[in-house]
C-alpha cells in the first residue's frame, strides 16, 4: 500500500485538476463524485497510505488539514451552518485511495452520522 496513487500525480499537477489550495504542506481540491453540495478533498502532499501509517513527524500535516479544512469551509459558505470532516481507514472505513485525505462535506443537512 505504499505505491503512488492518482491523488500524488493531481498534487503535482500531472493530471491537471483544479486546485483549492495549496502550500507545501497540503493540497486540497474538489472531489470527482461529489456526495453533497461542496465536496472537497484535503490531501498530504507527502504520500501518507492510511491513518495506520502516521507517524508523530506528520502532527503538522495533519494538523494543517484542519486548519485549511476551516479556511475553505469559510471561502464555501458553509461554516456557519456547519459541515463535517471524515477520513476513512481501510475497508471497514471506506477507503477507496491509498493516500489519506479529509472529505470536507457540507452545503446542505447531512443527517445521520452513519447509515449502515
Ligand atoms: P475514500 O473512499 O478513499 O475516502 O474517498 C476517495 C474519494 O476520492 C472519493 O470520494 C472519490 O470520488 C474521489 N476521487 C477518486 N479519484 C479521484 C480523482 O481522480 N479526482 C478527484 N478530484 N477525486 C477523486
Amino acid at each position: 500500500m505504499s505505491e503512488e496513487t492518482i491523488f500524488s500525480k493531481i498534487i503535482r499537477q500531472e493530471i491537471p485538476t483544479p486546485l483549492l489550495y495549496q502550500d507545501e504542506l497540503v493540497t486540497a481540491f474538489r472531489d470527482v463524485a461529489p456526495r453533497v453540495n461542496s465536496h472537497i478533498l484535503i490531501v498530504p502532499n507527502k504520500h501518507i497510505a492510511t491513518i495506520n501509517d502516521v507517524t508523530s513527524d506528520d502532527e503538522i500535516t495533519l494538523g494543517r488539514m484542519i486548519t485549511v479544512a476551516k479556511k475553505l469551509a469559510k471561502e464555501e459558505g458553509i461554516d456557519e451552518k456547519g459541515y463535517r470532516l471524515i477520513i476513512n481507514c481501510n475497508h471497514d472505513g471506506g477507503q477507496e485511495v491509498y493516500h489519506i485525505h479529509m472529505h470536507l462535506l457540507g452545503g446542505q443537512p447531512l443527517g445521520a452520522m452513519l447509515s449502515i
